[in-house]
């Protein structure tokens, strides 16, 4: 009842030609049953991997993990990872298996993976092997561990997060003794390489029950981000604020698209409030510059997950500016040209249509405002967006209609060039003349 690409049939056939048993298993098993495009196939094999190689030697291979057992074969253009039962050795660091010892047996092989719906194999002869019974608990929705839920997280603390990001992406309920376990078990989080973490925690954010899982297992999160631990159920005291400072993360966190840089930004982008909070006479709290602290703990966590670059600088600039106003001083929505024109200028199109996703959703969470209010003045402020690109404006230096060159050519010098540029991009941007290069020189005289 599986439906294999074709070339994973293949594999599995030659397998089974030269003698040894073969399975898809896992991941794919998984999503195949509940009617989701797999996004990759595993195979597990009885063949050790140097028969894997012989069984594959006209193929096109890469030696993945071979001493963990898994030889990844390419077939047009995709890869496929097959993987020699095994089952793992000690784990004296609660990440590593000290070694692995390879089986012959598929069930050994199932034992040693992390929940039962994650524990299922398949092939066109044989069909279902699911000694654990993942099948039961995939149609009920539970996530629960393959085994004893508390030692399974000693071995290894990740799955104490994978089990919240498969119960994130599906919407399942954690089965209560293996949920237990994970709440006990959490503070070996800790001690987990922040590149294995990085895939869970965006995943975990970006699942349809992120919300949910948020809610229940803020303590969790707070083993990856400490941060995180001051703001559950922390009273704002601010009459803009009508839910503590997790429940308004929390919504935070749902109410942009499913985006990592989006997620974690909204996760993140309120973390300095309690070091932040100064409380006046009428015992109101203020958070006056928030956002620079969040920035630097947003730094700090982009350094635990081991962040590229690229994530990094995006995640932390938003953060930083997550609240920059957005409406004129009457409280209208800005959609004049040049106030957009200077907000592209600042943080680039992508950036700025995070920043409109990210203030709505903020603005949604505090609870005074509904999401049908909001939705609308960011479809206003998207649409004034759009109809300014349309027409291909001038916003950025490169844009100018004059250079460098053009301004030294015109006898200015050293600084003066620069400084001239800027002068000319921001009249640009506000109106004041029209990006001609003659203009833009004759402008340059009158000022
Ligand atoms: P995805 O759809 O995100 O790829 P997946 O279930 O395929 O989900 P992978 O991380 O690709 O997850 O792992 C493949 C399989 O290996 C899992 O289904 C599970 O059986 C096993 N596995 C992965 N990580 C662990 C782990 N930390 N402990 C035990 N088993 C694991
Ligand atoms: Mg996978």
């Amino acid at each position: 009842f599986l439906q294999l690409p074709a070339p994973v049939t293949v594999l599995l056939r030659r397998l089974n030609e030269s003698g040894f048993s073969a399975y898809v298993v896992g991941g794919c098993v998984r999503d195949s049953m509940l009617g989701l495009e797999p996004h990759d196939w595993d195979i597990c094999t009885s063949a050790l991997p140097e028969q894997m190689q012989e069984v594959f030697h006209d193929l096109h291979t890469v030696e993945t993990g071979l001493k963990h057992g898994t030889l990844t074969v390419v077939v047009d253009h995709v890869p496929y990872e097959v993987t020699t039962y095994r089952i793992d050795g000690d784990y004296t660091d609660h990440r590593h298996p000290d070694s692995v010892h390879f089986v012959d047996n598929l069930t050994e092989d199932l034992a040693r993976r992390d929940f039962t719906v994650n524990a299922m194999a398949w092939n066109p002869e044989t069909g279902l092997a699911d000694p654990f019974d993942g099948q039961t608990d995939l149609a009920a929705g539970l996530i629960r561990c393959v085994g004893e839920a508390e030692k399974r997280f000693d071995e290894d603390a990740l799955r104490i997060l994978r089990a919240l990001r498969f119960a994130s992406v599906y919407d399942f309920a954690i089965e209560p003794s293996t949920s237990a376990a994970l709440r006990k078990m959490a503070p070996d989080l800790s001690r987990v390489a922040g590149e294995r973490i990085r895939e869970e925690l965006l995943k975990l954010l970006c699942g349809k029950a992120a919300g949910r899982i948020l809610r229940e297992y803020p303590e969790v999160l707070a083993e990856i981000i400490p941060e995180i631990r001051p703001m559950i159920g922390y009273d704002q005291q601010n009459h803009h604020h009508s839910y503590d400072l997790w429940e308004h993360t929390v919504r935070g966190v749902e109410g942009v698209p499913p985006d990592p840089v989006l997620r974690l930004t909204m996760l993140l982008h309120d973390t300095g409030k309690p070091a932040a909070r100064t409380t006046d006479e009428k015992g109101e709290g203020h958070y006056f510059g928030h956002p620079k602290i969040s920035e630097q703990i947003a730094r700090k966590a982009a350094d635990t997950l081991r962040l590229d670059n690229a994530f990094r600088d995006r995640l932390c600039n938003l953060v930083l500016h997550h609240d920059i106003p957005l409406r004129t001083q009457s409280g209208e929505i800005n959609t004049d040209r040049s106030f957009l024109l200077r907000r592209l200028n600042k943080f680039g199109e992508e950036d700025l249509r995070a920043i409109f996703l990210i203030h709505c959703s903020d603005r949604t969470a505090t609870g005074y405002t509904t999401r049908e209010r909001e939705d609308l003045r960011l479809k206003e402020r998207m649409a004034a967006l759009d109809a300014l690109l349309a027409e291909q404006p001038c916003f950025t230096l490169k844009d100018l209609a004059v250079n460098g060159r053009d301004l030294l050519a015109a006898g200015l010098k050293g600084k003066a060039v620069g400084e001239a540029l800027q002068t000319l991009l921001e009249a640009v941007m506000d109106g004041k003349v029209s990006n001609k290069k003659e203009k833009l020189l004759n402008y340059l005289n009158q000022i």
